[in-house]
């Protein structure tokens, strides 16, 4: 194996402090109770009420347990396309991924689940690969298996 990926690990919100501070990708598995509207990416459109996964990379000082902690907790300015959605929403679980690869998280997820896209370009503007960095799950899907997909994103990250 040449890859530097490491195993994508689950977490409970509440448990974040167990998350590693190694840099890498991470998905936070979300519920909007309700419809949301959010006005990013411009021109913005609404979210469904639903289960959702945002997927991102921390690469930054205290790496993913920092960036997670952020997401968990919320925070009072909007610089991530997530802060729109957060304060609607309740976060389900939360997947570790040192090394990892967030767009090759997010094609596994469109791979392997019935997922979708339904606000493109959301958390993604600077990607041209995936339709989304937001995906909508199916309703039964195990926060378990997103992480289990991101496994298997990073072996497909190793030809990538
Ligand atoms: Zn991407």
């Amino acid at each position: 194996m040449t890859h530097a990926s490491g195993p994508a690990v689950l977490h409970a919100p509440e448990s974040v402090a167990a998350c590693p501070r190694a840099a890498g990708a991470y998905a936070v598995v979300l519920r909007l109770p309700d419809a949301v509207a959010v006005p990013v990416p411009r021109p913005g459109g609404t979210l469904p009420a639903g289960l959702y996964v945002y997927l991102g990379a921390a690469n930054g000082p205290g790496g993913l347990r920092a960036r997670l902690r952020r997401h968990v907790l919320g925070g009072n300015r909007r610089h991530w396309h997530l802060d729109y959605l957060r304060p609607e929403a309740a976060v389900v679980a939360i997947a570790a991924q040192p090394g990892g690869s967030e767009c090759a998280w997010t094609g596994a997820l469109l791979d392997g689940l019935d997922a979708t896209a339904p606000l493109a370009r959301f958390g993604s503007s600077d990607c041209r690969r995936c339709p989304a960095h937001l995906l909508r799950l199916p309703e039964d899907t195990a926060a378990a298996k997103v992480a289990r997909l991101g496994d298997a994103a990073a072996q497909y990250h190793v030809n990538a």
